[in-house]
C-alpha cells in the first residue's frame, strides 16, 4: 500500500462564502509523484503537469487535484460527502499503484476540450432527449465530466459514425491506450 496514513482537512472554500459547498484535502505522509503518470494513463480527461508533480481531474462535478503529498476534492454537498470522496481517491491511488506493473506511465499533458469545441460536433437540434434544454448545455456537462456521450441518442444511434468517433476522440478515451496487454 502506497498511502499508509494521512490527515484530513474539510473546509468551505473562502472564494465561495455562504455557498454551502465543501472541499477536502488529504495531507499525505507518503510521496505519490510516481503514481501520477499511471493515473494520467488510466483516468479519462485527466490533465498531468509533469514539472509541478500535479494531476487534475473532474469526476461527478468534483474538481480533483493530486499533488506529491496532497489530494484535494471540491464541490461536495456536505462534510461527509467530501470525506467519502477523499477516501475513494486515496483508495484509487493505492489501487493504481498496486497495478503499476500492468500500466504504461503516460507523461503527456493533454488539454481538456472546450464546451464550444464539443458543441460544434453535437447535432445542434436542441431536441432535449439527453435531458438537457440545449445541445450547448449538454456540451458544458460533457466537458465537466457530469454527463456521458451515450446520453445523446441522436449521436449514438445516428448514422454518422465519424461524428461519434470525433466526439469520443475529443472527450479523451485514454484508458485503453495506456494499459499493457
Ligand atoms: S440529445 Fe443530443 S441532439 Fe438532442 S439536445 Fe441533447 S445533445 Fe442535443
Amino acid at each position: 500500500m502506497l498511502i499508509k496514513s494521512y490527515d484530513v482537512e474539510v473546509f468551505t472554500p473562502p472564494c465561495e462564502p455562504g455557498a454551502e459547498r465543501f472541499a477536502a484535502k488529504a495531507h499525505l505522509n507518503d510521496d505519490i509523484s510516481e503514481t501520477l503518470p499511471l493515473l494520467n494513463a488510466t483516468l479519462p480527461g485527466a490533465v498531468y503537469h509533469r514539472t509541478a508533480h500535479a494531476l487534475t481531474w473532474k469526476k461527478g462535478g468534483h474538481n480533483i487535484a493530486f499533488h506529491a503529498f496532497e489530494i484535494g476534492t471540491s464541490n461536495a454537498e456536505d462534510r461527509e460527502t467530501a470525506e467519502r470522496e477523499l477516501m475513494s481517491l486515496v483508495e484509487l491511488v493505492n489501487r493504481t499503484w498496486e497495478r503499476r506493473a500492468e500500466i504504461i506511465p503516460d507523461f503527456e499533458t493533454r488539454r481538456r476540450p472546450t464546451p464550444l469545441a464539443v458543441f460544434r460536433l453535437l447535432p445542434q437540434t436542441n431536441c432535449r432527449r439527453c435531458g438537457e434544454p440545449t445541445c450547448f448545455t449538454f456540451a458544458l456537462r460533457l466537458t465537466a465530466s457530469q454527463a456521458s456521450l451515450d446520453l445523446c441518442p441522436v449521436v449514438t444511434e445516428g448514422a454518422d459514425a465519424s461524428r461519434l468517433a470525433d466526439l469520443a476522440d475529443l472527450l479523451v478515451e485514454a484508458p485503453a491506450l495506456g494499459r499493457r496487454k
